[in-house]
């Protein structure tokens, strides 16, 4: 039998030919002509005010933690059940991360227990988009604004998701996003930072270019470029970029698949709602990820070794933050994390990439199928 991977890197046209000729441009280091074209895309495509591609999302993340201007001992709320770099970002400018519970329907950070998390060294709200599914972003703007805290969206996972017709990454003060290769939409390697807010725009240019104003100098706008400020190097490589575009260019092809994929899951599953509970997306997420939800930690085991024996790769996702070992050592908790200790260990991903096939689809449904029918024989 073939196996099915949890994700599959997958080329869709001209990477390999914007390539060849980013490398015929002669211009290979950062911001040469594909860069340019990918920040516009970002620009034109999501509306936001300025994009900047980046080495990673974590990179973006880092430039954003830099522009929030937070001192040491400072706080910034954001879940556990996420990814290290959405912590790490700020914890390395000597913040302390706050962790605040999820919503069970949606496994964002529930929006209702925020306030309750807000100190006076309060600085920063860090959403995060999970599955590319919506965070309840006025809600959370609205609760930044009266405490006059700045946002900044993970929305490593959301690339052209939308929340009430806004692109996600374009309504905080800055978002991040992700082109790693389990992305959507890959170059490996890869991200952007999107800048909402116009009082940091001219900052950003200079952290990204190593704390210089080269950005400035290469516009003409000074006559020599020099250190200026803090900053390190996040950009990407042109050839990271060529690839890139080539991406975008098709984005919304790679996105209807990816959402075609959830929809064939969710059919074929229906009939064990009784089970398991199947993720609920609606037309404005992206299809990112597709994840079901077992009774238990028993269940969800004993699935990953029968489905693992007819070699199809689920996997689970993130140890929470708050019960690993720098997530103890750096932050704390900012509620109680019963929907997060719970839906972690419950939570199993089925693949989903590019290039499945129905058949590929068909087979890992009748595994799951026959995995639970065999469970109600048994019992
Ligand atoms: C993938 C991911 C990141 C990190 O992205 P990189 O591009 O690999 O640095 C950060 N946050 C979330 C929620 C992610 O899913």
């Amino acid at each position: 039998m073939k196996p099915i991977p949890f994700n599959k890197p997958f080329i869709i046209g001209r990477e390999l030919s914007l390539i060849a000729d980013a490398v015929a441009q002669g211009h290979l280091s950062g911001d040469g002509k594909y860069t340019k074209l990918c920040n516009r895309w970002f620009e034109d495509k999501l509306g936001c005010l300025k994009a900047l591609l980046t080495h990673s999302c974590t990179g973006a993340l880092e430039m954003a933690a830099i522009l929030c201007d937070i001192q040491p001992g400072d706080e910034v709320i954001l879940p556990s059940y996420t990814f290290v770099s959405t912590a790490n970002a700020f914890v390395l400018r000597g913040v302390i991360p706050v962790f605040v519970d999820i919503r069970p329907d949606t496994l964002n950070l529930d929006e209702n227990l925020i306030e309750a998390a807000i100190t006076s060294r309060t600085r920063v709200i860090v959403p995060v988009h999970y599955a590319g599914v919506p965070c309840e972003m006025d809600r959370i703007m609205e609760i930044a604004e009266r405490h006059n805290l700045l946002v900044v969206e993970d929305a490593a996972q959301a690339l052209l998701s939308t929340y009430k017709g806004r692109a996600l990454g374009t309504i905080g003060h800055f978002g991040c996003l992700s082109f790693h290769e389990t992305k959507n939409i890959i170059s490996g390697e890869g991200g952007a930072l999107l800048i909402n807010d116009e009082r940091f725009t001219e900052r950003a240019e200079v952290i990204r270019e190593k704390g210089t104003n080269r950005s400035q100098f290469f516009r003409g706008e000074v006559d020599k470029y020099t250190w200026v400020d803090i900053g390190s190097s996040y950009l990407p490589s042109e050839l990271v970029s060529a690839f890139l575009y080539a991406q975008l260019e098709r984005a919304d092809e790679i996105i209807n698949k990816r959402r075609n994929i959830c929809t064939a899951y969710t059919k074929q599953l229906a009939t064990l709602s009784a089970d398991l509970r199947i993720a609920n997306f609606d037309e404005d997420s992206n299809g990112h990820m597709y994840y079901l939800i077992l009774d238990s930690l028993t269940t969800r085991s004993q699935l990953i070794t029968h489905l693992k024996a007819q070699f199809i790769h689920p996997v689970f996702h993130y140890v929470p933050l708050h019960s690993s070992p720098a997530g103890r050592r750096y932050g704390r908790t900012g509620s109680s994390m019963k929907i997060t200790d719970d839906l972690s260990e419950r939570l199993l991903r089925l693949p989903v990439y590019y290039e499945m096939s129905a058949e590929e689809i068909a087979r890992i449904c009748d595994a799951i199928r026959v995995f639970f029918i065999s469970n109600r024989n048994l019992a």
